[in-house]
């Protein structure tokens, strides 16, 4: 056997091993056996001495109403409770993650990139620890009114999400919102709004009752993250208080 042979052997090895742990991950996490862990890395996305004072101030309450919001979410599917979320803050990280390619992206750009997002990840959060833990790299933006922020994305693959989110205190229910909707996605939920980002009847609404939905709605289906006021017309969620896990998503994070 030539060090060439060795190389490739090595190489298989190891992806194997890592396949072998991100299916591990996925499926001891979606057993709901134990809390499920969530750690918050935050991120100074515009590089500036504003956002960077907010990162600053942040602290693990701010985030506390996700790990509530899941846990009496639960409380309508699961026969036996599950037990509340732990989330923690950790040390911002100083780089940003590889941005994802443009759409429609090709297979192989696609696979690329997500090999290029597992790499930051690995070095950026302690591995062992890590294992079996939902990490959120939370990119803050002092942003500009009417501008929005790149695309927020969470992934089962590895457990990580990817979130763009404004560095404002009066944004922070906000912030949530969008934080909740990722950390779902990386449990298998899927979206549930059209391409005019109006929630899909009835799996994206809040109040289902009957074959035709009654407008305006008073709550989001966190999947479709909107309220559907009329046919046409949806608004953000103030706060995760408006919010609700409808039947789809907790079937598809294994809430059943
Ligand atoms: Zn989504």
């Amino acid at each position: 056997m030539t060090f060439k042979h060795l190389r490739i052997i090595i190489l298989l090895l190891v992806l194997t091993l890592l396949a072998g742990m991100t299916f591990w991950e996925r499926w001891f996490v979606a057993q709901w056996m134990r809390p499920l862990q969530v750690v918050v890395y935050p991120i100074n996305g515009d590089d500036s001495e504003y956002v960077q004072h907010y990162i600053a101030a942040l602290t693990v309450s701010d985030f506390n109403e996700i790990g509530t919001f899941i846990d009496q979410q639960s409380g309508r599917y699961r026969l036996s409770p599950i037990a509340a979320p732990v989330i923690r803050l950790a040390q911002p990280v100083l780089t940003m993650p590889p941005p994802p390619p443009a759409s429609p992206a090709s297979a192989l750009d696609a696979g690329w990139w997500s090999l290029k997002l597992r790499l930051y990840v690995w070095r950026n959060t302690p591995f062992w620890q890590s294992l079996g833990q939902v990490k959120l790299f939370v990119i803050y933006h002092q942003g500009e009114a009417g501008v929005a922020l790149a695309h927020s994305l969470g992934l089962q693959k590895g457990l990580v999400g990817v979130v763009h989110a404004f560095a404002h205190d009066t944004q922070n229910a906000q912030n949530n919102v969008v934080i909740a909707h990722e950390l779902l996605h990386t449990l298998g939920a899927t979206d549930k709004y059209d391409a005019q980002l109006q929630p899909v009847y009835p799996d994206g609404y809040a109040e289902v009752d009957g074959a035709e939905p009654h407008y305006p709605q008073r709550a989001a289906e966190i999947m479709a993250g909107r309220i559907a006021l009329s046919p046409s017309r949806a608004v953000m969620p103030a706060s995760l208080q408006a919010c609700v896990i409808g039947g789809k998503t907790g079937y598809e994070i294994q809430w059943h």
